[in-house]
């Protein structure tokens, strides 16, 4: 079977076989196509799209490019989250614990933040000692101990993945459904998990800024992570603005602990709450989904939630006295205050300009092998709908180079949107729909 023969098919719009599939996965894999042609057959992809048994096929031929970690040893079922990508979306770091309280097996491999979007290992890295990169013994050793695992994807796991994205990045091909459905899906279902909560963010700040795009990306996860053998279920949530008041590193660890006290009712301990309980159906441990949210409410008023933050923490060589002393993250030389210059209400916080803006601060990275600070934070003092006069304090922020501060800014201050009137009814729920 040529690789032209193949890329010619998908570009004449034609549904590929599972062997054509199979032969395409294993070109990526084994290096026996050459970049050009993975590239255009992305491209044809992209263009042309996939059918709902392509889509599933691709994914399970990118599962099976790679390991599958075989966790039949260990009792009981395990139920991941995964999010399509967001700003100041610390959501994992708050659930993984709650819903491993409630006794579901949490194994979540977790990303790095790329372009404006945060990534979970990042935040976990800020914390002195955590270590992400955990062998499979020691994977299974903290699911059957701690009850969760907060890893990096190992790199047997979905190896054509990787070679393919480095040339979407490249290609103008990452914004294809069926392409980001088999990238996130075959990372998760290689996990060796049985159920699975997506994320699917829509909004200013979101991969998929248009809400029907959004739908249709959740619709595709939940129809093929079902297809591979994993009890899927999508959320569309609201990704307009930054979720919570914390973007940055070490400030979104702090502003996770903060919820897992219970110091911070709103939107986000409530997405929080919703997606694991979510989890906690899925394994089973619920019958209703009303039900379930009851029990993680319980983990995380009782403070069993932070508990076992803390286990997760001590297990991961990470320092756990940070959860008493936030002051032992890492913390910035300076401080900027954005500030009104006229009365009004917030009508809107740009998610974009935020992610954007904290990035250029030092917050995030632009290539997958740049260095980030974990210092650098935007703190938010207010949220929409408030009230403001001019000289008000919009944000905080925190950053160790000068010299990034002017380009940050500029973002940054475009962020907020002030209106004479007061908005109508603010949003209470940032769940817009939910799949499967
Ligand atoms: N995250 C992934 O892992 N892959 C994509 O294609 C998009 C987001």
């Amino acid at each position: 079977m040529r690789a032209i023969d193949i890329i010619r098919r998908k570009r004449d719009g034609h549904t590929l076989t599972r062997a054509e599939i199979a032969a395409f996965v294993r070109g990526a894999t084994d290096g026996s196509w050459a970049d050009y042609q993975l590239a255009a057959m992305l491209m044809a992809i992209c263009c042309r799209g996939m059918d709902a048994g392509e889509r599933a096929a691709l994914t399970a031929e990118m599962v099976n490019s790679g390991q599958r970690l075989d966790l039949s040893d260990i009792p009981g079922p395990k139920v991941d989250k995964h999010s399509t990508g967001g700003v100041g979306d610390k959501t994992s770091l708050i659930l993984a614990p709650l819903a491993a309280a409630c006794g579901v097996r949490v194994p979540m491999a977790s990303g790095r933040g790329l372009g404006h979007s945060g990534g979970t290992l990042d935040k976990l890295e800020s914390i002195p000692g955590f270590r992400v990169n955990l062998s499979v013994e020691e994977i299974k050793y903290a699911l059957r101990t701690v009850g969760a695992a907060l890893i990096s994807q190992t790199r047997e796991v979905a190896p054509a993945d990787r070679v393919l994205y480095a040339l979407r990045d490249v290609t103008g091909t990452v914004e294809s459904i069926p392409l980001i459905t088999a990238s996130i899906l075959s990372k998760k279902i290689a996990e060796g998990i049985s159920g699975l909560v997506m994320d699917v963010k829509t909004g200013k700040g979101a991969f998929m800024a248009a809400r029907d795009e959004a739908r249709e990306l959740a619709r595709a996860l939940v129809e093929v992570g079902n297809a591979n053998g994993v009890h899927t279920e999508a959320v569309i949530t609201d990704m307009n603005a930054p979720l919570g008041r914390a973007v940055g590193n070490a400030a979104e660890v702090v502003e996770s602990i903060e919820v897992m006290r219970g110091e911070r009712p709103g939107p986000l301990e409530d997405l929080s709450v919703h997606l694991a309980a979510r989890m906690v159906r899925l394994a089973g441990l619920a019958s209703t989904l009303e039900e379930a949210e009851k029990k993680v409410r319980a983990a995380l008023s009782s403070g069993r939630g932070l508990e076992k933050f803390r286990d997760i923490l001590v297990n991961q060589g990470g320092d756990p006295t940070v959860i008493d002393n936030p002051a032992r993250l890492p913390r910035a030389t300076h401080r900027h205050i954005v500030r009104a210059s006229r009365r009004g209400h917030v009508r809107g916080i740009h998610a974009g300009h935020v992610g954007r803006g904290s990035m250029l601060l030092g917050a995030g990275r632009n290539r997958a092998d740049e260095a980030i600070d974990p210092a650098v934070a935007v703190l938010l003092h207010v949220a929409l709908g408030h009230p403001v006069s001019p000289g008000d304090a919009l944000c905080e922020l925190h950053y160790n180079d000068p010299s990034r501060l002017a380009a940050a800014l500029e973002l940054i201050e475009a962020a907020f949107e002030i209106h004479e009137e007061p908005p109508g009814t603010v949003p209470t729920s940032l769940i817009l729909e939910t799949l499967g």
